[in-house]
Parts: structure tokens; sequence; C-alpha cells
């Protein structure tokens, strides 16, 4: 298999005007809006694509604090190198699960969906839920990242019929409205800027009773620009304990809002 361009480095979103003005479109065409406000603050901490190191050392960080995060896979990286490194195996499936950790799916070839037709889009989405399936994912998968970010609304709505949420990359956190199909999240980087950042937004939502999600690629310290530390990870997600948020899953998150909403 070839390798997969994964990163958003090199990649370029369609820049002209009509695609400009539907992007625009898509994120305020909510097609879920999330009925409630969130009871509490809550802290989601997600990992696309994934590397092994998410698997193995984000999810040591994470589980120390007593949280649990959400893996996107991409099946078409199974055992692939990258530059965040290796690539998830069948075994980090496994053993994610085991822990209490949440699987949720990205595309299979890393696909374009606001590029790709609906149709070339959801075949995508299928092809990679089946591979889930067969390396050992044995809950009901409920989230899902669009790789890059990328939507458009006909996708949202198609998919509103098979999962729960899904995650783009604009920032913003969640709260009453907010699109379920469309959330909203900062990426942690390996920049001292967005460190920084992900510290106030972790009080911020402390203080608003906002869902704040993060995500990353690797965690590890030869990091790409995609990648987070470990121990900046470590530093964040002791903030985000000590804020008083709870840190959740993006379907545990979501099961608090809908009990919120009656
Ligand atoms: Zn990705």
């Amino acid at each position: 298999m070839s390798a997969l361009s994964i990163n958003s480095a090199g990649y370029e979103p369609s820049r002209d005007l009509p695609a400009r003005l539907r992007r625009r479109l898509t994120q305020w065409q909510a097609v879920a809006p999330l009925p409630a406000h969130p009871p509490q603050a809550m802290i989601s901490f997600t990992f696309d694509d994934f590397p092994r190191s998410a698997a193995e050392t984000g999810a040591s960080i994470l589980e120390r604090f007593g949280a649990r995060g959400c893996y996107y896979a991409c099946t078409g990286l199974l055992g692939q190198q990258g530059p965040s490194g290796p690539y998830f195996t069948e075994r980090d499936i496994v053993h994610l699960e085991r822990a209490g950790h949440e699987i949720g799916a990205h595309t299979m070839t890393h696909l374009d969906c606001a590029k790709a037709s609906t149709h070339a889009a959801l075949a995508d989405i299928a092809h990679n839920e089946d591979q889930m399936k067969a390396i050992g994912v044995t809950q009901p998968v409920r989230q899902f990242a669009y790789p890059y970010g990328e939507t458009h609304t006909e996708l949202k709505r198609e998919l509103a019929d098979r999962f729960d949420a899904c995650r783009g990359v604009l920032s913003g956190v969640n709260r009453k409205g907010s699109d379920a199909m469309q959330l909203r999240a900062y990426e942690l980087g390996d920049d001292e800027a967005s460190v920084a950042r992900a510290s106030t937004l972790i009080e911020t939502a402390a203080r608003q009773s906002a869902w704040l999600i993060f995500f990353t690629h690797g965690v590890t310290d030869n990091a790409s620009p995609f990648d987070i530390k470990p121990h900046v990870l470590s530093t964040l997600v002791r903030r985000a304990r000590d804020s008083g948020a709870a840190l959740v899953t993006p379907s545990e998150a979501l099961d608090k809002i809908m009990d919120a909403a009656g």
C-alpha cells in the first residue's frame, strides 16, 4: 500500500471562492445542534490517525490522571511509518479498548471529505469501519473525525445517521447549539504558543462550563509540528484535572449532554 499523505503539511484545501463560501456555510449549518448546555465543564483529549506513541505514551499519561482518550483510527495507516513515527497496530487497538479508551473513526485513506463526492466519502468511511471491526474493535464506533477537518453539509447530514458526533478542526468550545456533526476543537502542537493557548482554554472552559476538545497526533520527544511532547501533555492533563472539569471521552460528554437535555 502506498504511503498516505496524512498531515496538513503540504495539504491545500481548495481556495477558490465557491469552496471558501461552502466552507463558511458548512460551519454555520448545524445539522445536529447539541440540545443542552454541558452540565459541567468537560475536557476531551483526542488523537487522530493515530501514531503508536499516542496509544502507548499518550494513553499512559491520561490514565495516570484518571482520564481516557479518543483515538480516531485511519486503518489505511495500520502498521505504517509516518512523520510521527510508526502508526498503530492491532494490538494497540485491543489494549486501548481494554483500558477504557474510546476508538473513533477517521477515513480509510485519509480522504479529504470536502474534495471527494459524498458517495466516495461514505464508501471510504464504511470501508474503514469494516477494517476497524476486522482488526478487533468490539465497541460500537460512535465518533468520527474529518481528515484535515474538512466536510460539507450534505456529508454532515449523511453521517448524522452513522455517528453520534463528528469532530472538525475549527476552533471553539462546544455548548448548546454547537453542531455535533462538526464539533469544534483545538490542536495541541509542539510550539509554545499552542501550549500557552491550551492552558488559557482549560481555564476558560472550566469557568464557562463548556466542552473543550483537544486533538493532536503523536506523543513523543521527537515531535513533528503535529505532535506533542510527553511532558507537555502531562502538564496539560494535570491542569485540566485540577481545573475541576470532567475529563471525558467524546461519547461520555455527549451522554452527559443528552442526560441534561432530559
Ligand atoms: Zn488525520
